[in-house]
């Protein structure tokens, strides 16, 4: 085999072989893996809707369906950089460092400054305040800078259940993806499964 075929077969083998080892669903490689605030998986009640203006009408998160006072986890290590009351409803902001969730109403366990590890208890769902009243459920949201996103890109959803499901199925060759498959629906199990 001449040099030149020889580098020919190598190109040809790295083109087969590299896409084996970047598959993945490009969301969940670079947004941060964070947790649901809700223990088990909670129903997703109310999809994230951003306003087109800052002021705009919209919906600046997620509404998860709970239970009055229970517990409620940080979705991502932080810190707390807010815990009290905003026209009546108590809310927790943890931060980051480039970006912040939120959660109301819920009554505080934690304090202003304090460090939390991914998935710590940071208070108790409230019903005064819902958004889905009379039932009980968490405003979850995420925030960078100025900017409202989809919480629900730190559990592995937002647009990626917009693509077919069999877009899914890469994602076990990543580890990031195993892992979530692992710890989220059952195998079989669409995300984002509900009437809602
Ligand atoms: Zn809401």
């Amino acid at each position: 085999m001449s040099a030149r075929a020889r580098a020919l077969v190598v190109a040809v083998a790295l083109c087969v072989a590299l896409p084996l080892v970047t598959a993945g669903p490009a969301a969940s490689e670079t947004d941060p893996v964070g947790v649901w605030p809700l223990r088990p998986e909670p129903q997703v009640v109310r999809d994230f809707d951003p306003p087109a203006l800052p002021y705009g009408a919209g919906h600046r998160g997620v509404d998860l369906l709970g239970q009055p006072g229970q517990p409620v986890h940080a979705a991502l290590a932080g810190t707390v950089t807010y815990a009290g009351l905003v026209a009546g409803r108590g809310v927790v902001v943890v931060s980051h460092g480039a970006t912040r969730t939120t959660y109301e109403p819920v009554a505080a366990a934690v304090t202003v400054g304090q460090p939390l590890g991914r998935g710590a208890v940071l208070g108790s769902l409230e019903l005064a305040g819902s958004h889905c009243f009379p039932r009980a459920c968490l405003h979850w949201g995420w925030i960078a800078g100025d900017t409202y996103l989809d919480p629900l890109r730190l559990v592995g959803l937002g647009p990626v259940r917009l693509l077919p499901l069999w877009r899914d199925e890469p994602a076990v060759t990543s580890p990031v993806g195993l892992w979530l498959r692992l710890w989220g629906a059952p195998a079989g199990t669409p995300f984002a499964a509900g009437p809602w």
